[in-house]
């Protein structure tokens, strides 16, 4: 067995027991060894007519799905645009909370099944508690954490960095790599929402995928 295949079993065995954990707690859960077999899952389950919000998510952007849904009719609702003023940018946000199906990812998940996303405007962990009636959450293994104080080390020391550089904000995190606990006004760590169960509305399925996906 070459070494490759020993991460790749341990690998797999961490998904499995996230996956197992998830549906303890009331979460649909599946796990793919392969991206496009998990966009292909997911654009089996919305119909061609369901609007479908994204969330501020590089993972939904890294699998393509986007232009997938587009291509073939879904309207898709989404403020990654360019130049937005900001009240169109709110009223997209509002309108993304409103869709059919939301799709994003997360920025932790617990070995045991909790999920964590930090957000600085609110609409993300808005629409990931409550309106659409279908949340789809595409995970990969690089957010699987063991526990909560693992997942807010990862949010302030993984995603909020990345998410500042890629953003161009000033804040010390941007530059350094890591939190320095600032208190920037440009902190994208305003709001930490834990999801422990599934909420009570609505169907919620979480794509674990076997692969490196965002930040
Ligand atoms: S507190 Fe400052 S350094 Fe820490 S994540 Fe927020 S902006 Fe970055």
């Amino acid at each position: 067995m070459a070494f490759k295949e020993y991460r790749e079993w341990h690998s797999k065995c961490n998904l499995k027991i996230v996956a197992e954990n998830l549906i303890k707690r009331g979460f649909k859960a599946k796990c793919f060894d392969d991206v496009n077999e998990a966009k292909n899952y997911i654009l089996s389950m919305i119909p061609p007519n369901a609007t479908v919000g994204v969330g501020g998510s590089v993972t939904i952007r890294e699998l393509g799905i986007i232009e997938d849904l587009e291509s073939r009719g879904n309207k898709v609702i989404h403020h990654w645009i360019k130049g937005l003023s900001s009240e169109d940018s709110y009223r997209i946000r509002m309108m993304e909370i409103g869709s059919d199906f939301f799709l994003s990812s997360c920025n932790a998940i617990t070995v045991d099944g909790v999920i964590v996303n930090a957000d600085s405007s609110g609409n993300r962990v808005a629409a990931l508690a409550f309106g659409p009636k279908h949340v789809i959450l595409v995970v990969g293994t690089n957010k699987i954490v063991y526990d909560l104080d693992m997942a807010l080390w990862r949010i302030y020391n993984v995603a909020a960095p990345m998410n500042s550089r890629r953003l161009g904000v000033k804040v010390p995190c941007a530059e350094a790599g890591y939190c320095v606990d600032c208190d920037s006004i440009d902190c994208p760590v305003r709001i930490i929402e834990i999801i422990k169960r599934k909420p009570q509305a609505g169907d919620y399925h979480v794509i674990l995928i076997d692969a490196n996906l965002g930040f």
